[in-house]
């Protein structure tokens, strides 16, 4: 039975019928942290991602991906404390999400790609930050700003880390800009099997002719920003997914909200009234019954939550 590797020890990815693919028990930036401590509440971020994770457990969450990665102030001791205290396994990420989606710092700039790959696959083969807790997936992203120099060797790193170890691969998009098929083109020219990789946020757009496009690739994209209407309303989310539905690609779709316990991107109260309803649930709560409403079925809803993420995450 193929397992992966998770902050609760290698799990049978088989057992898993209800994965988030998407959320974040923290999006931070870690040099802020360093810097000024003093402006960090370590508990009460942790007492955050628990009580999100004690609320999914309660719509029958088995594992959660957290993307986090460089320049999102990854922290495995963190994802290692929320298992202690709610049994949920996370799923950890390495990758480069890219300071504002263009660069990288100066020590990846003046090395090779090779130096990048190295570290992803430190993190896929030995462990993160010092622990056992090994990355099961890797992550970078392109957005507005499209493929710099920067993000381009990025791709190729992610690409070469995951020829190294097998390890699937999630990028970022920007759908307004068409930056899937850019990523997706960097890894067909790197040789990926495009079955490999999550083209994370393709349900910011309603552009039904850039989703088949991207599609035709051979990826799977995620419906995973639900809560975040200020990229895209849900009505207009939940008509795109009824969309693909009927087109007949229900196995190629993975849901999710993005969500994050704590952000330090704008101040707390801002989040709040940017988008009240973004949570670790929100989507078991509000979204699930409108697509069922709109006919997408249960077996379709719960591939979308289960299978189609087991055969990205799985060899
Ligand atoms: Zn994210």
């Amino acid at each position: 039975m193929e397992q992966i590797p998770t902050t609760a020890g290698p799990i049978d990815l088989a057992a898993l019928d209800r994965i988030l693919v998407h959320e974040h028990l923290l999006t931070a930036h870690e040099g802020i942290r360093f810097q000024w401590p003093h402006l960090v509440d370590a508990q009460g971020e942790q007492d955050a991602a628990v009580t999100q994770v004690r609320a999914a457990q309660g719509h029958g969450v088995q594992a959660i991906c957290d993307p986090a990665v460089l320049d999102l102030a990854r922290d495995v001791r963190l994802s290692l404390a929320v298992t202690e205290a709610t049994g949920m396994p996370i799923v950890m990420a390495t990758g480069v999400y890219g300071q504002h989606y263009t660069f990288l710092p100066h020590y990846f700039q003046t090395r090779e790609v090779g130096a990048l790959a190295d570290c992803f696959a430190h993190d896929l083969e030995v462990g993160i930050q010092g622990t056992e807790v090994r990355a099961a997936f890797l992550k970078c992203a392109a957005d507005e700003p499209g493929i710099t120099p920067d993000v381009d060797k990025v791709h190729r790193a992610v690409a070469e880390a995951s020829k190294r170890t097998g390890a699937p691969i999630m990028v970022h998009s920007h759908p307004v800009t068409r930056t899937g098929l850019a990523s997706m083109a960097i890894f067909a020219e790197e040789g990926i099997d495009p079955a490999r990789v999550l083209v994370a946020h393709t349900g910011d757009t309603d552009d039904l002719d850039y989703i088949e496009e991207l599609l035709q690739t051979g990826c799977t994209i995620g419906m995973d920003r639900y809560g975040l209407d200020i990229f895209l309303p849900e009505d207009r989310r939940n008509a795109t997914l009824v969309a693909l539905v009927e087109r007949g690609h229900a196995d190629r779709m993975v849901l999710g909200q993005d969500a994050c316990a704590t952000i330090d991107w704008f101040p707390a109260d801002v989040v709040k009234a940017m988008a009240p309803n973004w949570s670790f649930t929100h989507i078991f709560e509000a979204v699930l019954p409108a697509l069922l409403t709109a006919g997408v079925t249960q077996e379709q809803l719960d591939a979308m939550l289960g299978a189609n993420v087991r055969r990205w995450l799985g060899a």
